[in-house]
């Protein structure tokens, strides 16, 4: 159905293309993920400016014709995240998060959790909450770049995807105590008799995984270092088994 539509969306790559075009690949709130085409966006005085680069968050029309991608025929910018772009540690999680993103929703249907999931993270990962005290302001800074919220995103992603684990009872045999380890292929927390293709997983670990789901975004649980190693290691066998997806290293 060719034609114009109106959508938010996150630009998760811009690739140069051709003499003054740009490639996107961006994240719709409208269409999920799709492709589109810039053209002239990197001649001089495009009508673009700068705004087409990854974690900007736009308002697009988008034309949809017979190819693959869709054409921006207008972009305005919702938030530019301009803080993020100074901090290392937050453009690294930012580029992580997006390349997760790529890999884990390639589908152009709207997933209105996953949007809003993206852009939140992005948001704290900014630093420019509203609302926030300064002290929040600080906080929120210092530990939303860090890997516990990091794993908290991919968590929450996991389950906006629909390959959220299992994490309140065995994912074997549905037992709701003695969950010791974890299964990549069962999908969850699993009991200590069904922990053949498992690995142990501490009861820290498994409170992580609880609060980090149960939590908003902002408020991603403390833990620590062996935790979190444990913590990721669920997240990544879970989609490599269940999502046929591999991340990189969350942090
Ligand atoms: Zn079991």
């Amino acid at each position: 159905m060719p034609g114009s539509y109106k959508t938010e969306a996150v630009v998760l790559r811009s690739i140069r293309y051709g003499e003054a075009d740009r490639v996107l690949h961006l994240y719709t709130a409208a269409r999920g993920r799709i492709g589109a085409i810039a053209k002239g966006s990197r001649r001089p005085r495009s009508r673009f400016g700068g705004r087409l680069e990854p974690f900007f968050r736009l308002d697009l029309v988008l034309h949809e014709g017979r190819g693959d991608l869709a054409t921006v025929t207008a972009a305005h910018t919702v938030a530019a995240h301009s803080n993020l772009r100074e901090d290392g540690p937050g453009l690294n999680a930012a580029a992580r998060a997006c390349d997760a993103m790529l890999r884990l929703l390639d589908s152009a249907e709207p997933n209105p959790a996953a949007y809003n999931l993206l852009s939140r993270y992005l948001t704290l990962l900014d630093g420019d909450e509203a609302g926030a005290s300064e002290e929040d302001h600080a906080r929120a800074v210092d530990g939303a770049a860090g890997l516990a919220t990091a794993l908290a995103f991919r968590l929450k992603l996991a389950l906006a995807a629909g390959f959220a684990p299992e994490l309140s009872s065995c994912a074997r045999c549905g037992d709701a105590d003695g969950l010791t380890a974890f299964s990549g292929s069962a999908g969850g927390v699993v009991c200590g008799a069904c922990e053949r293709d498992g690995f142990e997983i501490s009861p820290a670990t498994h409170r992580f995984l609880l609060d980090a789901m149960g939590s908003p975004l902002a408020r991603a649980p403390i833990a620590g270092a062996a935790e979190l190693r444990q913590a990721e290691r669920a997240i990544t066998t879970t989609l490599e088994h269940h999502a046929q997806v591999h991340l990189r290293a969350a942090a």
